[in-house]
């Protein structure tokens, strides 16, 4: 990673070609790498995300941040060794915001990584965490939850302007909200 671009890192949306990249593994936990994973931290906080892979920063190697209960953790090249049932729950993403669906997600699994000082770790996890953990490892091998989607269930979240009024559900099609994302992709690209 080049010096100075961590600082600047930003989430990139739909149409980001990191987004699609199978990530590398990381080797030595580098101070680059902790700086990368802080940084990563700020701006899930930031965008109240329950958990933010590298590619969703524009840098394709295998970390990411997840919010467990209190803490947050560091997985660095996790991996699902073991996934037990099915349960379907709305999803969204901070790559692809506003957009929610339902996706059928494993109702419990087993990850194992290395933390930020390399030690291993094993996470069992069920419901919600179970759920993040396999959407940010999907993340790490290029896939998003629009893959996974089932299709009807896709909506447009629209916030109002003003905090009075509530917010409404707009269903959409995959096609109309990649339509959208490409546009907004097209419209940026150019600042960075
Ligand atoms: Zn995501």
């Amino acid at each position: 990673m080049p010096e100075g671009v961590i600082g600047r890192l930003r989430i990139v949306h739909y149409g980001h070609p990191a987004l699609r990249e199978r990530a590398t593994p990381l080797g030595r936990v580098t101070r680059d790498v902790k700086d990368l994973v802080r940084r990563m931290a700020e701006l899930m906080r930031g965008a109240a995300g329950l958990g933010l892979a590298a590619n969703q920063v524009g840098i394709p190697r295998r970390v990411a941040v997840v919010q467990m209960e209190e803490e947050l953790a560091a997985l660095v090249n996790p991996e699902i060794v073991s996934a037990k049932g099915n349960e379907p729950a709305v999803e969204g993403c901070l790559s692809l915001p506003r957009l929610y669906g339902e996706v059928v997600r494993p109702a419990e699994v087993v990850v194992r990584a290395r933390d930020l000082s390399g030690r291993r770790v094993e996470i069992a996890a069920q419901g919600l965490l179970a759920r993040v953990l396999c959407h940010e490892v999907d993340h790490l091998n290029g896939k998003l939850f629009i893959d996974l989607v089932e299709e009807s269930t896709l909506y447009w979240l629209v916030v109002p302007a003003t905090e009075k009024a509530e917010q409404v559900i707009q269903p959409t099609t995959l096609e109309e909200a990649l339509r959208v994302f490409s546009s907004a992709q097209a419209a940026s690209s150019g600042d960075g």
